[in-house]
């Protein structure tokens, strides 16, 4: 992390990587159709209207080194490397899908980025972006936005669900976030 320009840190389910329509294939195959119930829930019990064992079954199931990208995520995430940022995903998982998560990056972006792990998806994320001197982040829960927010990080992209595209930050997907971002600012460095 010595780039002059600065860190930019992205999370990466729901940023780069579509876990939910692998989660939703599986759970599909195994329960048949399923309803969105609440849209910005990530308790998949809450989200889809699920009991907890169906929703253990899909969890115990689900394949962690193989998740499709977004579309337009891998040219993003290649475009703020090739612009001199530094590149970190903070993801909330546990160290156990390390190897998992770096298969599927390396898949799908070309290389293994720098890859900080947090343990679970509700664990704060301030301490790590602090630590690493974030100019921006990416995340699409709002809770993340939020306090980053509150702990002055410069630039926030708010990957939100289409019923919350009137908040801060929001944008529909990273490739908007990183034409925005790279737009805005195409020379100056961070000082
Ligand atoms: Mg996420």
């Amino acid at each position: 992390m010595s780039s002059p320009r600065g860190v930019v840190c992205l999370d990466c389910d729901g940023v780069i990587l579509d876990m939910l329509a692998s989660w939703e294939s599986i759970a599909a195959d195994k329960f048949g159709p399923i309803t969105l119930h609440e849209p910005a829930e990530w308790d998949m019990q809450k989200r889809y209207g699920m009991d907890k064992k169906q929703v253990g079954k899909v969890w115990d199931e689900l394949d962690w080194s193989r998740f499709d990208p977004f579309p337009g995520a891998p040219e993003a995430v290649h475009r703020i490397v090739d612009s001199g940022y530094d590149l970190a995903i903070v993801s909330g998982i546990p160290e156990e899908k390390r190897k998992d998560r770096e298969t599927n990056l390396k898949k799908v972006l070309g290389f293994v980025p720098y890859l900080v792990l947090t343990g679970s998806g509700k664990a704060d994320k301030i301490p790590v972006l602090q630590n690493l001197g974030a100019y921006a982040y990416v995340d699409d829960l709002w809770d993340h936005i939020e306090r980053a927010e509150g702990a002055g990080i410069p630039i926030l992209g708010y990957v939100a669900p289409p019923d919350r595209q009137h908040y801060r930050y929001a944008v529909p997907d990273l490739k908007t976030f990183v034409s925005n971002f790279l737009g805005e600012k195409p020379s100056d460095p961070v000082t």
